[in-house]
């Protein structure tokens, strides 16, 4: 099938070169004249574990095709994506402009039936914004179908996602393009992967279950992590009996330092504002968000607690939202950066993948290329991102580099009767 993908961002990307290597013909169209320039030479503008190689091969195969040409991009397809970023707007909603542009773009240009794919985040309801935008720029009547095709892929796990989704989701009223979304994704469904067909506005809805719930889940840990603080308890040990529990399930019952990333924060406030927009409770989400906003400042707190910031010299482990990712946007390191910094603190930080990105916003960081080496001679080390390498570091060597072994463990990875035993000041969440 011949596809376009508007935006390449790492939703668009993942969704070109993942429909490229099931054999399809995949236009990419962005209007950042850099990023498909970068992308046509071959080179990836995100870090996105194994998506390199499969990228390469099929842009080299001609498969893969990038252009900022409006009208190629528009007409050289018979289905086109969606995937341009809906960030938040200063009213805390999913900002639409780059979907309207979009639309705008696919009523002035089209040349035949297309089916036009939502994968972007947006509130329910979109779809039929589309559509009228879409009629409304039309010169001549032209068929078309708006198809809501909500994407749940993971960053650090995106090719996998694509490859084997838990289900994929299409919201459409149109049989015609129920078959053609279905026989897109025929591949899926021969391995065994549900594809639920749903109304549009459920579909919509969908993808803001899905984030509103797990980010639910991290926050209902993390207020029960000030429990465990005050009584003694390790929110560790509750989360893995909770974990156990069949109707629970143990994913995203981590306490930390809060979510962040693209996606959760924006899309639970995007929800409140669409509930409220509706005459709904918002209630539950707000009080999501609002335990999230403050979980961000728990490691400052922690380490005013135990020591001066003020001139104090202060590393970070870990500067992405996530670990396999370098996507910074909305990380809860860049808060506790920044507050630090207010507070008088000189930072200093490592992160294996993000730092090219870290760069552009923390001027006032001086940048590590080994970790061992970020935290020579400073007053503590707040471990912000999990990554898997700085769980078994020599700690007996991080605490010789230190001048004081303070540490804020911001996502519960080390053994604090271990850490207390060589002699570390360990501050854990909820233990
Ligand atoms: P991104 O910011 O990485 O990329 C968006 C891209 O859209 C950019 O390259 C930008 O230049 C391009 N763009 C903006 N306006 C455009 C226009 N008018 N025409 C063509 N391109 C345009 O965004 P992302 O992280 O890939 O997310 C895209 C959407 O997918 C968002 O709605 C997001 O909420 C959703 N989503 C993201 C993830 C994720 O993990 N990142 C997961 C699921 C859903």
């Amino acid at each position: 099938m011949k596809l376009t993908v508007t935006g390449t961002g790492y939703v668009g990307i993942v969704t070109g070169t993942g429909f490229a290597n099931l054999g399809n013909d995949v236009m990419c169209f962005d209007i950042d004249r850099d990023k498909i320039s970068e992308l046509s030479e071959g080179r990836l503008p995100i870090y996105e574990p194994g998506l390199t190689e499969i990228f390469k091969r099929n842009l080299d195969a001609g498969r893969l095709r990038f252009t900022t040409d409006t009208v190629e991009a528009m007409q050289g397809s018979d289905i086109i994506f969606i995937c341009v970023g809906t960030p938040e707007n200063a009213a805390g909603e999913a900002d639409l402009t780059a979907v309207k542009q979009v639309a705008t773009a696919i009523g002035k240009y089209m040349n035949g039936y297309k089916v036009v794919v939502n994968k972007s985040t947006v509130p329910v309801g979109t779809a039929d914004m589309v559509a009228e935008i879409i009629n409304q720029n039309q010169t001549e009547e032209i068929p078309f179908d708006v198809v809501s095709n909500p994407e749940f892929l993971r960053e650090g796990a995106a090719v996998k996602d694509f490859e084997n989704p838990d289900r994929i989701v299409i919201g459409t009223d149109s049989k015609k393009a129920e078959e053609i979304m279905t026989s897109l994704y025929r591949s899926k469904i021969r391995t065994g992967r549900p594809i639920l067909i749903t109304n549009i506005r459920s579909a919509e809805i969908i993808k803001y279950a899905g984030n509103a719930m797990l980010a639910t889940r991290i926050s209902f840990m993390n207020q029960l992590s000030q429990l465990c603080e005050a009584t003694d308890g390790d929110i560790k040990d509750v989360a893995r009996a909770l974990g156990l529990d069949g109707r629970i399930g143990s994913r995203f019952l981590h306490a930390g330092l809060g979510y962040g990333g693209s996606c959760f924060p924006k899309d639970i406030k995007a929800l409140i504002s669409t509930l409220k927009q509706h005459g709904c409770d918002a209630d539950l989400f707000e009080a999501v968000h609002r335990i999230n906003e403050k979980q961000r400042t728990v490691a400052v707190k922690k380490l005013k607690a135990v020591m001066e910031i003020k001139d104090s010299t202060i590393a970070v482990w870990g500067l992405s939202f996530k670990p396999k990712t370098d996507d910074i946007r909305e990380a809860p390191a860049l808060t506790i950066i920044k507050d630090l910094h207010t507070l008088g603190a000189a930072l200093h930080a490592y992160d294996p993948v993000a730092m090219e990105n870290a760069k552009k916003e923390l001027a006032m960081v001086t940048f590590f290329e080994d970790p061992y080496e970020a935290i020579r001679d400073c007053d503590a080390l707040i471990v912000v991102t999990e990554w898997d390498e700085f769980r078994n570091l020599d700690m007996r060597a991080v605490k010789a580099l230190l001048k004081k072994p303070v540490i804020v463990d911001g996502r519960n990875i080390y053994d604090p009767e271990e850490m207390r035993t060589l002699g570390f000041t360990y501050i854990g969440i909820g233990r």
